[in-house]
């Protein structure tokens, strides 16, 4: 399986303002400084070697997430305004002219995972199908009043594709495409939110977004701990620092690095991805936090490997 990463910020896009990107192209030649850069070659190498938030940026987009699994049918989860690129990927691969199948798994409506979707071109294409699961009963009707008059000029009705809603159980293990399957579990969220533990070939991908966990509640016997048991990567909203998310921002409906440390930690999982980045960070202020976390988990079980990443649109990983 390949896990690819199309959003990833939270609760809104986020994108680079001039001053950033200006910023990035300053600190680029000040380290350039006193090197050889005659070649293209040495110019790559020199670009490889600057720090992420000098050569790139964690990026804007919100949530979507992509299972590449081998099949010919495409699995996603959440449609944020990420899945506008992957939509247009796929047609510049294979044209307009040749249908395709997409499941789609929805965490939950809110704006942020929905707001991709009017955007999403393969959508308007008669012959593709798109079937959308979730939960929560409102689906359809969320997906229709946010593409409806007076907020967008088509209306989700005229859609050319096939859209098929398919509700889910929690608890209940799918088979869905390609071999996987998928059991989904509620979440601590305004509204409720859906997690998915998601199995294929023995690998397990978990997608847990939009969640809180009170961090007091964390022991063994936590359901998370075995809905995320020795998963090969764990997808976990670190909105917040721990700090934020039991004062200020309690009862918002996010986690925070050092709770998907522990949890992680406690179920076992081997590579901790943390996601749904709060748009006021920039791009040093989540290497800072990404530097931090992997310190706090080698401190809070030096002898567990556990890999930690965080997400950035883009980013693809080998599962
Ligand atoms: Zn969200
Ligand atoms: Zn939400």
């Amino acid at each position: 399986m390949l896990v690819r990463f199309w959003g990833t910020r939270g609760s809104l896009p986020a994108s680079l303002n001039y001053r950033a990107v200006r910023a990035k192209i300053r600190d680029a030649l000040v380290a350039a400084r006193g090197e050889n850069l005659g070649s293209d070659q040495a110019i790559d190498g020199f670009i490889d070697r600057l720090p992420f938030p000098v050569r790139g940026t964690y990026g804007g987009n919100s949530s979507c997430v992509e299972l590449v699994t081998g099949s010919d049918e495409y699995l996603l989860c959440d449609l944020g305004s990420g899945v506008r690129e992957f939509g247009n990927g796929v047609l510049g691969k294979y044209g307009p002219g040749q249908p395709r199948r997409y499941h789609v798994f929805m965490s939950h409506l809110h704006w942020d995972h929905i707001m991709g979707f009017p955007f999403f071109t393969p959508a308007y294409i008669p012959g593709n199908v798109i079937r959308i699961y979730g939960s929560h009963k409102v689906m359809r009707e969320a997906l229709e009043r946010q593409q409806s008059n007076p907020t967008f000029p088509v209306d989700f009705k005229t859609l050319g594709a096939t859209i098929e809603f398919v509700e889910l159980e929690p608890g209940r293990t799918y088979d869905v495409v390609g071999g996987v399957s998928v059991r989904s579990f509620v979440q601590n969220h305004a509204g409720n939110s859906y997690g998915f533990r998601f199995s294929h070939q023995n690998k397990i991908v978990v997608y847990s977004t939009d969640s809180e966990h009170k961090y007091e509640t964390l022991d063994r016997t936590y359901p998370f701990v075995d809905h995320f048991r020795d998963a090969d990567l764990l997808i976990f909203d670190a909105m917040y620092s721990l700090a934020d998310q039991i004062s200020v921002k309690e009862d918002w409906g996010h986690s925070s690095n050092i709770v998907g440390v522990e949890l992680a930690q406690l179920a076992g999982a081997k590579h901790l991805v943390m996601f749904h980045h709060e748009p006021i960070h920039d791009d040093h202020m989540l290497e800072r936090i990404l530097a931090e976390t992997r310190r706090y988990a080698e401190i809070n079980d030096p002898e567990r490997k556990l890999t930690i990443t965080s997400a950035y649109d883009g980013l693809e990983i080998p599962v």
